[in-house]
């Protein structure tokens, strides 16, 4: 019969790959110990985590070119049972019908410019055709070359190393830190950025997300230097976003005052009762 100590220490050497990693994640006085080690295999690899995977294949998920929308529609709604099995109905209805709104927007966006428009939209850029050459090049240049020129050209002067060329596209590596991956972004022209704000923000399916929604949008597939500033800028000048947030708020003062006026006639029975007691 082996010990808890033998046991452990069969079981530690005998872990490879992946599994070996759980290893180094134990404190050294736990690496040998059966329970813990049985513990810490099972919170790595049992379905619990596999809730983790589900999620980012929740928020991954996009249409395919052949599934239709009720089809969508299930995929979605399936996901986010498996990726949420603990949250109640209302709020998985809720997340699985933003995400089917975002599975749609990007087939959408897509078509309309991912495919073929970045390209096109850096062709007749001189900064980009300049970056472009760059990184042909594998060289940076002397920063007094660009010290005279503009924002986005001395932008991603400083980024050199975050640039690349893919398929006759300037792109940036972007780490997306929830999912840890790396996006490949291609790089906006100045000219071009308010027809990308207006696809993340304005078509149908996009249904003028707020600020951070957008940037977020946004950054899955495109960069420019200063995007952050130029969502919020063109957010806050979006007429529709403007008049929603005004009904809003008209709505959250008129209950604001509906309430009060409950408060109101209620307080003295509130007040007499605390001094009661
Ligand atoms: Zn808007």
């Amino acid at each position: 019969m082996w010990s808890e100590h033998q046991k452990g220490l069969y079981l530690a050497v005998s872990l490879i790959g992946q599994a070996q990693a759980v290893l180094g994640d134990l404190p050294k006085e736990k690496r040998q110990i059966f329970s813990d080690l049985v513990n810490a295999l099972e919170e790595r690899f049992a379905p619990s985590s596999q809730t983790e995977l589900y999620r980012v294949q929740f928020k991954e998920c996009r249409q395919k070119a052949s599934e239709t929308l009720p089809g969508l529609g299930q995929s979605v709604r399936r996901l986010s049972n498996l990726a949420y099995p603990t949250a109640p109905l209302e709020l998985r209805d809720t997340l699985a019908k933003e995400q089917f709104i975002d599975a749609l927007v990007d087939s959408e966006m897509r078509l309309r410019i991912k495919q073929s428009r970045p390209k096109e939209l850096q062709s007749n850029d001189s900064d980009l055709k300049l970056v472009k050459r760059w990184l042909t090049e594998g060289q940076r240049p002397q920063y007094s070359e660009v010290s005279g020129r503009g924002y986005f050209i001395r932008s991603l002067w400083s980024q050199f190393g975050c640039l690349e060329v893919h398929g006759d596209v300037v792109v940036r590596r972007h780490m997306d830190c929830e999912f840890n991956v790396v996006k490949l972004q291609a790089v906006i022209p100045m000219s071009e950025r308010k027809q990308v704000l207006q696809c993340c923000h304005e078509t149908k399916f996009s249904s003028h997300l707020g600020i951070h929604k957008t940037i977020e949008k946004i950054r899955q597939s495109f960069y420019w230097p200063g995007l952050q500033s130029d969502v919020r800028t063109y957010v806050a000048g979006c007429n529709q976003c403007t008049m929603r947030k005004r009904s809003m708020k008209r709505k959250r003062v008129s209950w604001r005052l509906e309430d009060n006026g409950r408060h109101e006639s209620k307080r003295p029975a509130c007040m007499a009762y605390n001094v009661n007691k």
